[in-house]
Order: structure tokens, then sequence, then C-alpha cells
């Protein structure tokens, strides 16, 4: 039983949209090429006898005070036939599609805007790309997955700043909570499911009462399972690409969601401690060693590490993860070198000097924690090698270049990874007695 007045399922008629003026919030958000570029909008808008906002996340991060500048603009009218005048009389490049009422125009300073005919949609089964039809703005911002993104800001010449709020969105996001606007949301696209832990984990947001219900519901009937693979794809990977990764990996674990996409899926403490330690792993990683590290097949790695490769593969195959693929067999092909770890630093050193940096990221969050420490120390030592002694050294102690220089350079380099030569000065001491140099 819905509980119509705790819960506020929005219906069109029940709320009175609110009207404030955002104005200056707006100037103070965006930069001011930006806010000339909405406001020459805004008069072409006004021109041709349409209504120009500004909507989605873009508005939702100005109210927040979070940095985006992925402009969104709904045309109460036709947005095509507005980007045709707008980008003529600037001589800005754009293109549309005439078929989804949508245009896209490229400024010259490369930023892109984007334009839709405000629609409807009309979903004929769950998950099924929509069909359009012209609508207002208002059934524009219903048809969105939260209430948080359903707030707008007039551009058009006459209203210019105001913000509309037709579906309680600001106080949503004052509550900090997810909710989606009708019963039928998550059956209506059951990707909903997937981007409502994702907000949820990015902006540390709870999901409402009725909209968790909603959402557990979906979930049971296996609605993820009918949805476009490309399109779980796409948010699977954005979420493991959030700073939040991990908060939103709990919440798929809490609601279930990863038992039902990935078979046999299980949470121990042992998988929670590689994907914390996973998070913090990237951070070394792309800090210390410069090295962008691929979040989404570590991730989808840190889940499924304990399948037997095949299964693994049928399910990257399913949502295209390619790039996993390639993880996922690179880790199974060295994983076995682990079994024993040696002693000594220069030993380990040789087991991991061909694997692939982003393997490695995988094998310090999944090994245990010395082990970790150890490879993380020799991965800075080697970055420190140069710094220690190079071929240049070798020529001016007078040898003759040749391929023994790399002999040379490795044997001082395990030496140190050892602690048997601890700098330069050590470094070129050692060269100079083992090669009897100064004699030359
Ligand atoms: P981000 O900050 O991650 O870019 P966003 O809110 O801008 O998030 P997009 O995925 O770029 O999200 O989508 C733009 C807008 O389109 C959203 O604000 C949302 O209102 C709407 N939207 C996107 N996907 C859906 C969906 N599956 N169902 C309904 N509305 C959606």
């Amino acid at each position: 039983v819905f509980d119509f007045e705790k819960d506020i399922f929005i219906t069109r008629e029940r709320i009175k949209p609110k009207y404030l003026n955002y104005r200056e919030k707006l100037q103070q958000h965006l930069p001011d090429d930006v806010i000339q570029e909405l406001k020459k909008i805004g008069v072409i808008a006004k021109r041709s006898g349409f209504r120009a906002y500004l909507v989605g996340g873009i508005v939702r991060d100005i109210v927040m005070k979070r940095k985006n500048l992925d402009i969104d603009i709904i045309v109460e009218g036709d947005a095509i036939e507005l980007v045709k005048k707008y980008a003529k009389e600037n001589n800005y490049r754009y293109y549309y599609f005439e078929e989804f009422m949508t245009a896209q125009v490229t400024l010259p300073s490369g930023l892109k805007i984007d334009f839709a005919t405000a629609r409807k949609e009309i979903y004929e089964y769950p998950g099924a790309y929509p069909k359009v039809r012209k609508a207002s703005i208002k059934e524009d911002l219903y048809r969105r997955d939260f209430t948080i993104n359903t707030l707008a800001i007039e551009i058009t010449e006459d209203n210019f700043g105001t913000l509309i709020d037709f579906f309680n969105g600001l106080r949503d996001i004052k509550d900090k909570v997810i909710r989606i606007l009708h019963q039928l949301s998550f059956i209506e696209d059951p990707v909903r499911i997937l981007r409502a832990v994702r907000f949820a984990g990015r902006f540390g947001f709870k999901i409402g009462k009725m909209t968790e219900r909603l959402l557990k519901l979906a979930v049971d009937e296996n609605l993820l399972l009918v949805a476009p693979t490309g399109r779980v794809n796409t948010e699977l990977s954005y979420s493991f690409n959030e700073e939040k990764a991990t908060e939103i990996i709990y919440l798929m674990n809490r609601y279930k969601i990863l038992h039902q996409l990935i078979p046999e899926f299980v949470f121990d403490d042992k998988r929670e401690e590689v994907i914390n330690r996973l998070r913090d792993m990237i951070v070394t990683f792309e800090i210390f060693f410069g090295h962008k590290v691929d979040r989404v097949a570590n991730y989808l790695l840190a889940l499924m590490y304990h399948l037997p490769l095949d299964i693994s593969y049928q399910f990257l195959e399913r949502y295209h993860f390619s790039n996993g693929k390639q993880l996922f067999k690179l880790f199974f092909s060295v994983k076995g070198r682990f079994r024993k770890i040696p002693e000594k630093n220069s030993e380990l050193y040789m087991i991991i000097k061909n694997i692939k940096k982003d393997v490695l990221v995988f094998l310090c969050s999944y090994l245990p924690a010395e082990i970790s420490e150890r490879i993380i120390y020799i991965l800075k030592k080697e970055e420190e090698r140069k710094l220690l002694i190079t071929g240049n050294d070798l020529k001016e102690l007078g040898l003759k270049p040749s391929p023994l220089f790399k002999e040379i350079l490795d044997e001082i380099f395990l030496k140190y990874l050892d602690g048997e030569i601890k700098n330069r000065r050590e470094a070129l001491e050692y060269l100079k007695n083992k090669y009897k140099l100064n004699e030359i």
C-alpha cells in the first residue's frame, strides 16, 4: 500500500511547481562565455515563440554547488529549428537527428551543447528504446529517472534564470534522497536500478523508502536481466569510474544487484577487503606511478576473481567488457607465481618485472598486505633507478657501450633492491672495484 502523503509519489497534478530566481547562482556557477551563449539561445527561443530550459545533471549540480559543464537544453517547440538558427547566426558547427528531435552545437572553444525537443517517451516493453512524441517541459521532466534530476532553469529571454521545480527535486536534494517519480519507473526502465545506486553512492544520498521497496521488487523480478546489455555496460562502467565506486558496489551488493548480474556471486570479508584495498591501490598507482588505471576492469576482477575463467568470460562477453577480458586473462596467467613468495626483493622483482601495471594494481589489492607493500616498495625503487646509475655513468667510467651495459645496470639495481648497494656513491664504488675501473 502506498502512503501517498508520506512518500509523496508524484502525480503530475498534485504538486504545485515552485519558481525561484537562480539568475545570480547561474552566473556564479557557469563561465561568462557559456552564460553569453545561453542568453543568445534564449533570445532566439523567444523570437521563435519557443521556450528553452537548462535541464538535468547540470541544474542538480548548480543547486548542489558541484562542478559540471554538461549542457543539456530542452526546447518547448522545436529544438532542431532553434539550433539551425542559433548555429547559422553564429557560424557554429552543428548536427541533428530529425528522428530523435535532438541536436548538438559545438562552440569554437570545443564545448558541446545538447538540445532536444521536449518529449514524452513511450516504452513498449521494459528496457526497450522508447518512442518519442512532442510534449511540454513538465511532461519531459516527468519521464526522468529521479526527482533530483527533474529541475530546470529557464533561459528564454523573458524569463532567464528562473529555476522551476515541478516534482520536489529541491526538497529531495536538501533531504539527500533518491526518489523515482512514479511506481512503474523501474519496470519502465530497469537500468534505473543501477542509476539509483550510482547517484546514492556518489552523493551519499539514501534511497527513499518507497523507491527502495520498488527497487527491491524490480530486482526480485529479475528485470535487470532484460535490460539492454549495452546500457548495463555503460552504467556499470560509469559506476566503477566514480570516485565513490566502492560505496556504489556496497549498495549493489546490499540490493542483490550483483547477485543478479554475476552468476555465483559471493560477497565475503575477503572480497570486501580486496575492494577496499583496490580503491586505495588505484590512487597509489595513479599518484606515485602516473599510471591511468583501468578501474572498470579492476573492479570487475575484484568482483569475479573467485569464478572459473570461462564463467567470467561469459559475463564479460554478454556485457561487452572486452578490456576486462584481457586483465582477467593476464591475472590468471601470473597468479600461480605468487604461491611461494621469495624472501629477497631482487627475486620478487624478477617475478613481477614483466607484469603489466593494471595487473599489479589488482595483485597488490589481492595478495597479503605485506607482499603488496614489498611490491610497491620495489616499484618505487624502480622509479628511482635512473637516479642511481645510468649508461652514461658507465661510459664516463671508461666502459665501451655494449649489451653488457644492461646486465651491469640490472645487477646494480638488484643489489640496490636487496640493500647491498644503498646509493649512487656505493654503486660507483662497487663498479670501480668489480671492473677495476679506477685503473683505466
Ligand atoms: P552525470 O552527472 O553522471 O553526467 P546526469 O544526471 O547528467 O549524470 P546523464 O546520464 O548524462 O546523467 O543523463 C542526463 C539526464 O537524462 C539525467 O539527468 C536524467 O534526468 C536523464 N536520464 C538519463 N538516463 C535516464 C533514464 N534511464 N531514465 C530516465 N531519465 C534518464
